[in-house]
């Protein structure tokens, strides 16, 4: 399995595309920006999305899902942050952008394995950034959403926040193999041991 990255404008969350390179089908985790700019740029890699999953429920990881779902692409997300699609949840309204309101076709209640064609999900429940935050484990690569970043973490002061419970999650993720690649919505990757050393969750 192979990933590609895209920082989707305008707001420049990450879209992380997991492919497998021989039958070139993708799964995407994330899609919050142009969705008509993340087909084009796969249709230049020939890759075709099967699934879009989501880390959560804020508007700048699901915005463009919304126009991959009216293809046909089920889009996932943890059952505690499904509602925020487009709704108040959403922070959409809070940061002066709309979004369309859509149900998700599949929810799980974390931890649980999906399998999706010859994809082994791993989803793991990290409440904390929101209630119903997961990341997604594929390959032994961690899709971490706004859970962990490279030297920081999701913040926990707007709607549906809990630093105590993201304490908790990180907790959880830093128990993972120290070879883990990290690849976060936002910035950077990382890996899981030197945010276990670096990350300044560790002062708190
Ligand atoms: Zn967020």
């Amino acid at each position: 399995m192979k990933v590609i990255t895209y920082a989707l404008p305008p707001l420049g969350a990450n879209c992380h595309v997991v492919f497998d390179e021989n039958t070139k089908r993708a799964i995407a985790i994330d899609i919050g920006g142009d969705y008509g700019y993340l087909k084009s740029k796969l249709a230049s890699n020939g890759l075709q999305i099967i699934a879009a999953l989501l880390t959560h429920g804020h508007f700048d990881h699901f915005g463009g899902a919304y126009e991959a779902q009216l293809e046909g692409i089920p889009v996932y997300i943890d059952q505690r942050d499904s509602l925020k699609l487009g709704g108040k949840g959403s922070l959409a309204d809070h940061f002066g952008y709309e979004t369309n309101f859509f149900v998700p076709d599949y929810t799980f209640t974390a931890d649980c394995v999906l399998k999706i064609d010859d994809f082994e999900i791993k989803a793991i429940h990290t409440p904390g950034h929101t209630s119903g935050s997961c990341c997604f484990m594929i390959d032994g690569k961690l899709f971490s959403g706004d859970t962990l970043f490279f030297m920081s973490f999701g913040r926990t002061d707007l709607y549906d926040g809990k630093f105590s419970a993201l304490k908790d999650s990180l907790k959880k993720l830093f128990e993972l193999s120290g070879t883990t690649k990290v690849y976060p919505g936002h910035g950077e990757n990382t890996t899981i041991a030197y945010e276990r050393e670096f990350n300044p969750i560790n002062d708190y």
